[in-house]
């Protein structure tokens, strides 16, 4: 594609490239026409208010809710139409809300939770599973201004407990328990850890009993049983907090180099504009359409393509608890000819699992519904791409974005105009953001072919995070004063850019890895696996995997080495260091092996030579090794590598 480029595709290709000049070149018009796919309850009195750079203020002085937008608006049109499908392959569970029944949930779980004393800017956190009581959580703490932070289900009780004492929560919510390829995991006991290390744990915690784990404990006066607190709300009506739009909605927390992770805050009225925004233009799907994203609420893409995206816009959104092949890998087709998707939304390693089983489960079911195909998350390999445009029959878009800025940055954008993609591309800069490539040594922007870091000139469009949750000094230091001389945002990704405008992202300049679409920092593993009291030293760096795009790899050096002669050896070791990842972490974080050395590879100042070690467990050539303190460390890197198997 591309070269010989054809008349439509010229043409449309002009058609995006003048769409996203103007939102550059006259942002505040531009984004003025936007605002109009959202009710605002006192219109706003300015786009943009960009005084104190690089905080933007968007649509300044307008009110609304989110909630309001979600459900309430609504009900007029298509108050019986289905807002929410929610299909749980775990417990057999399947439902279906339409826009008056999901205002119901929501309004009496809002009421729920003002008996619980949660006001307007008070925290929520969220620890749950994919069921649909939490997306009720969500849109009520919306409804009253309360501000949310969803804690994905698979973080261990140490990483709740860092993200209660940042976030101070007023009320925890959770269930007895998930569930996983049919396997029971009980979540109140992380809870009841995590609150008994944090230091500012909430007041009360709500569980919404699923009859999963009978061996559930509660706390009295402190936990509060879901159903026994909805008896006593039944029918009730709770009026939306009409918030100024740069109040916010919520914090996700995120990882970043650091061990402390950053809790990205996002606002109201710029979230509500740019995911209705992006529903239409990017995701094409109307009002009244379904999308179905098999994301987890946990993390970003079901924040807005699961919860938010969809229902701000009028659509149907198809909630999943469920592995994509189980009962068996024909799955997700059969929820696509059910309930007939215009758009998915997925991972490229959940599409590679799926790659891997008997092509005849798609056959089986009728997709006609489906024309596009989102996948984000992690590069996105040709082979992959080429066999879900071929087996599904729809246009797969490939489109790459961060937890910071919540929707995409580089995608084809169908609803604004056809552009031809190119494989091992996430297309052009999504309108709104002012992309650039910058050179990370001079802060000059990059030539034309040349690979510079990935960045955006602020202001950042509406939707972005606005700040990080409590630090403004971190928000400007972690984001903003990375490039040499001036004032750009990174993403800390590298990329290139080619002469018909196509990016490529070349993978992250930082130390954080990507593990199945999971963005992960290397020195928190290193933190985790420090944790087992048998560790002196570890580096933990990413290495590329078939399935998952990269696994944590450790090197670690224990204190005692005798240990590693004692009983068990070194696969006892190895086991306890996992095991306290999984505590410590959780099993995302777990490392696909951990390797013994008693030296680690630095810099004669004492900086870690990740890149190096990363390099030889790849197969590469460790690179520029004259900084190197002692070059036998090397050696004992490539003699642990070769006395295992490669990591598979
Ligand atoms: P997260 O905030 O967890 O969604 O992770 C964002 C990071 O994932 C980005 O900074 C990239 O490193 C990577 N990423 C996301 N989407 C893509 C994509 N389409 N292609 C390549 N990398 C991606």
């Amino acid at each position: 594609m591309g070269m010989n480029e054809t008349a439509p595709a010229g043409a449309a290709r002009a058609a995006y490239a003048a769409f996203h000049r103007r939102s550059i070149s006259d942002r505040e018009a531009f984004w003025r026409d936007e605002a109009k796919i959202v009710d605002w309850h006192t219109p706003f009195e300015r786009v943009l208010d960009y005084s104190r750079p690089p905080f933007a203020r968007w649509f300044v002085g307008g009110t609304t809710n989110l909630c309001h937008n979600a459900i309430d608006r609504h009900l007029a049109e298509r108050g019986d139409s289905p807002a929410l499908v929610y299909i749980s392959t775990e417990t057999g569970e399947s439902r279906k809300y339409s826009f008056r029944e999901l205002h119901a949930e929501v309004n009496r779980c809002a009421a729920m939770l003002k008996a619980l004393g949660v006001g307007r800017g008070d925290r929520v956190l969220i620890y749950m599973p994919m069921i649909a009581e939490a997306a009720f959580a969500m849109l009520a703490c919306a409804r009253i201004g309360a501000i949310h932070s969803v804690v994905f289900g698979g973080f261990a009780s140490a990483s709740l407990a860092t993200r209660i004492d940042d976030a101070k929560p007023v009320l925890l919510v959770t269930a007895d328990a998930g569930m996983r390829g049919g396997k029971v995991l009980p979540y109140k006991p992380l809870v009841d850890e995590a609150l008994s290390i944090a230091r500012h744990p909430p007041r009360h915690v709500l569980l919404f009993d699923r009859r999963l784990d009978p061996q559930h404990a509660m706390q009295a006066p402190r936990d509060v049983d879901w159903a026994a607190l909805a008896a006593g709300h039944r029918g009730a009506r709770v009026d939306c907090e009409w918030l100024e739009s740069s109040e916010p909605s919520y914090i996700l927390y995120t990882s970043g180099t650091t061990g402390q992770p950053k809790g990205v805050q996002r606002d109201t009225g710029g979230h509500a504009v740019a995911l209705v925004s992006s529903m239409r233009r990017i995701f094409s799907v109307a009002p009244g359409e379904a999308m179905f994203t098999t994301s987890d609420i946990g993390w970003v893409v079901g924040h807005s393509y699961i919860v938010y995206g969809p229902l701000l816009n009028g659509s149907t959104t198809i909630m999943y608890e469920g592995l994509p092949i189980r009962p068996d890998p024909g799955i997700w087709w059969k929820i696509v000819e059910e309930h007939r998707p215009r758009t998915m939304f997925t991972s490229p390693t959940a599409i590679r699992v799926l790659k891997k089983q008997d092509p005849a489960f798609m056959k089986r079911h009728d997709l006609s519904s489906l024309r596009y195909l989102f996948l984000a998350g992690e590069p996105l390999d040709e082979p992959t791409a080429r066999w879900a445009a071929e087996a599904l029959g729809v246009a797969v878009v490939d489109n790459y974005w961060q937890t910071e800025t919540g929707w995409p940055i580089l995608s084809a954008q169908p609803g604004v105009a056809d552009t031809p993609r190119k494989f091992g591309s996430p297309s052009f800069p999504v309108y709104g953001y002012d992309v650039r490539l910058v050179d990370g040594a001079t802060g000059a922007d990059s030539a034309t072919g040349e690979k510079g870091v990935l960045a955006i000139a602020p202001p950042l469009p509406p939707g972005c995070m606005t700040t990080v949750w409590g630090d403004d000094a971190r928000f400007i230091r972690t984001y903003f004063e990375t490039v040499p001389g001036r004032q750009i945002y990174s993403t800390f990704d590298w990329a290139t850019c080619d002469p018909d405008g196509y990016y490529f992202v070349l993978g992250r300049t930082d130390d954080v890895i990507n593990v199945a679409g999971h963005r992960i920092g290397t020195r928190e593993i290193e933190e985790a696996v420090q944790a087992h009291a048998g560790i002196a030293e570890v580096a933990v760096v990413g290495v590329q995997d078939a399935v998952k795009g990269q696994v944590p790899v450790a090197f670690a050096v224990v204190k005692d080495p005798a240990r590693l002669d004692g009983p068990g050896g070194a696969a006892a070791l190895q086991n306890e260091v996992m095991q306290t990842v999984d505590r410590e972490l959780g099993a995302i974080a777990r490392p696909a092996h951990v390797h013994f050395v008693t030296l680690l590879p630095k810099t004669r100042s004492g900086k870690l030579l990740r890149r190096s070690i990363q390099a030889l467990a790849e197969g590469r050539d460790p690179g520029d090794l004259t900084t190197i303190e002692d070059p036998s460390a090397l050696e004992q890197i490539r003699a642990a590598l070769s006395g295992s198997a490669a990591p598979s």
